[in-house]
């Protein structure tokens, strides 16, 4: 008995505890058991087409068809990546001509976010990272394993399908001056509910007079009013303060998920000093992030033609969420605030048994927290959707 717990002891992973499982994955095994045939997908946050396909953008398989034919080598390039792609995504996150931030390219919006994390970490590991309620996920995982310490403020309240800001600004009054306040560019994940100009505004300037540090996630740029539009928000704020974070991800704007598209940038009087950095830890996390997605992105980017015939199709896929925003907002007293939200996801007033039902008695999937991924429906089972939902609101 001894030596066995001894040998136990000695095991190096002895010590760990198993983790919950991805939900969201979970739920895409129990949809594709399901036999019956008017099933509904609202799970997992990709974009999907009337079709119910996530496809390929145009733009990117002609990008991917050039690299083919063109690329002479596939030596290393450097840890921060394809420096060519980060300038030219500077212009699409920053605007033509904009001061750019120190920015390089990273494995996704997640890298991005996991960098920033590190960055900050090693020069402040004292400070907290301010997080609004709901929000994805990850968020609160990627800074605590960087070794920061998070805390929540209100974001959203449910009930009212609002952004509850005078909550969140109560909250932030416990922030301390080098504190970090994490914040959605646009299409918020999960509520759709993003700040509008003038809580912008505000908040740069509660940035300025307390020094909190934002730290902005844009990982749907475009599939909420424009390009441009959906930047603003972002743009003013660094426009305010000297300091900031960008943690961008083309996986959704360019359809390029797996493959792992994003880039950190930070506005910062030390520029060298961070970017020096930046290399540093990037080269220990992943030396250098995958080619093959950036290096598309930069020829859509660089070729006019690629890069207005990924605009169009950008356009019609936030066509296509608003037009079913509009649609499901005009359907229910209740969802009335979907039509004003932005992005694919909405957050539903509705309570974890009341999600089960909807999975068990009429086959609608979605998380467990009622987020609905709306590029699942299509004009065809919006009706069928909200009948079903209905006695649950
Ligand atoms: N931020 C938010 C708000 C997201 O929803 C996601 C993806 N679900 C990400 C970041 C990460 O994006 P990526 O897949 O590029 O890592």
């Amino acid at each position: 008995m001894l030596m066995q717990e001894s040998v136990a002891d000695r095991e190096i992973f002895s010590r760990l505890a198993i983790q919950p499982p991805d939900a969201l994955l979970g739920l895409i095994g129990l949809y594709r058991a399901d036999r019956r045939p008017g099933k509904i997908d609202l799970g997992v946050g990709v974009f999907r087409d009337d079709a119910g396909r996530t496809p390929v953008m145009r733009a990117v398989k002609a990008g991917e068809a050039k690299l083919l034919r063109d690329q002479e080598s596939k030596s290393y390039l450097g840890a921060e990546g394809d420096i060519r792609f980060v300038e030219l995504l500077a212009e699409v996150a920053f605007g033509a001509g904009a001061d750019r931030p120190v920015g390089i390219q990273t494995p996704g919006g997640t890298g991005a976010l996991r960098l920033g994390a590190e960055l900050i970490a090693r020069s402040r590991p004292d400070a907290t990272v301010w997080i609004g309620t709901p929000t994805w996920p990850n968020h609160a995982p990627i800074f605590r394993e960087a070794g920061m310490m998070t805390r929540t403020h209100r974001f959203y309240d449910v009930a009212s399908a609002a952004i509850d800001f005078d909550g969140m600004i109560e909250d932030l009054r416990e922030a301390k001056a080098g504190d970090v306040l994490l914040l959605h560019g646009c299409c918020h994940n999960p509520t759709g509910a993003d700040l509008n100009s003038a809580q912008w505004q505000e908040i740069g300037l509660l940035c300025a007079r307390r020094a909190l540090v934002p730290f902005i996630d844009l990982a749907y740029q475009g599939l909420g009013d424009a390009l441009e539009a959906d930047a603003a928000g972002m743009r003013g704020l660094l426009d305010m303060l000297p300091e900031a974070l960008v943690a961008y991800s083309c996986d959704k704007n360019f359809g390029l998920y797996r493959e792992r598209v994003g880039a950190l940038w930070v506005q910062s009087g030390a520029a060298e000093l961070v970017r020096s950095n930046m290399l540093a830890l990037a080269r220990s996390l992943w030396s250098m992030p995958p080619d093959h997605g950036a290096a598309v992105t930069r020829l859509v980017l660089e070729d006019d033609a690629l890069r207005a015939d990924w605009v169009s199709e950008l356009d019609a896929m936030r066509a296509r969420i608003n037009e079913l925003r509009s649609v499901l907002a005009a359907s229910h007293p209740r969802l009335a605030a979907i039509g004003d939200q932005r992005g694919m996801f909405a957050l539903l007033p509705l309570t974890p048994e009341a999600v089960d039902a909807l999975r068990r008695d009429h086959g609608i999937y979605m998380a467990g927290n009622g987020r609905i991924n709306i590029a699942g429906l299509t004009l065809e089972t919006v009706p069928a959707f909200v009948a079903a939902l209905a006695s649950y609101l």
